[in-house]
């Protein structure tokens, strides 16, 4: 008999961030970005789609004071590698001016998505605006870039789970794992 395969998908490497760290630190940020806006009005914790899901949600749970949720779609052009043009897929909702605002993504890499939408969020004025982001891969960076909440920074690995997807995939791992790009090019012949 042969034994059950380690992960759910035969592209994965190894795993980066265990579901144990993941809670603990989004425990830990919950309980900072409660007491940082213990004196705001109106929170609003405004999430990427789709890879900020998983995060988003989790972390929200461990917010012990009012607060909303919203989204944002947005996408870089130009394949695996960031560009530097970032459209917006699908706006938020909430009218943000005067509202104190939690951009919230899954991964920062080259930094340009979170410093575009940023930077048009600000003109919507808002009260504040801060950037929290589950992880971090701080070589890749090509924008000057401050993440007030950070989770957990990376070495430079394509990674999936937790929300992160390659191909749409592997989005439902309750973990942060590497990537085997060349499996994953062999087994989905891309
Ligand atoms: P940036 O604009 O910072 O270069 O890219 C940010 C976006 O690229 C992230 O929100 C994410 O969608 C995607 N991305 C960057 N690195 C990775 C990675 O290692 N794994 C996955 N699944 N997506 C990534
Ligand atoms: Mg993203
Ligand atoms: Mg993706």
């Amino acid at each position: 008999m042969r034994d059950a395969p380690k992960f759910p998908y035969a592209f994965i490497d190894k795993i980066i961030v265990s579901q144990e760290e993941i809670d603990q630190r989004v425990c830990e940020l919950g309980e900072t970005i409660t007491r940082d806006y213990a004196n705001s009005e109106n929170l609003l914790l405004l999430g990427l789609l789709r890879g900020s899901v998983m995060f988003i949600t989790d972390l929200m749970r461990k917010i012990h004071r009012p607060m909303t949720m919203d989204f944002m779609s947005v996408s870089s052009y130009a394949g695996s590698e960031s560009s530097g043009f970032v459209r917006i897929d699908s706006d938020h909702k909430t009218n943000i001016h005067g509202w104190d605002v939690i951009l919230v993504d899954d991964i920062v890499d080259s930094g340009f998505t979170v410093h575009t939408v940023r930077k048009l969020l600000l003109d919507r004025k808002p009260n504040s605006i801060k950037v929290c982001a589950l992880l971090d891969k701080p070589d890749r960076h090509k924008v000057d870039i401050h993440i007030d909440y950070l989770g957990f920074s990376i070495p430079d690995y394509f990674v999936v789970g937790y929300g992160l997807d390659i191909d749409e995939k592997g989005r439902n791992l309750p973990y942060i794992a590497s990537v085997d790009l060349e499996k994953f090019k062999q087994i989905y012949k891309k």
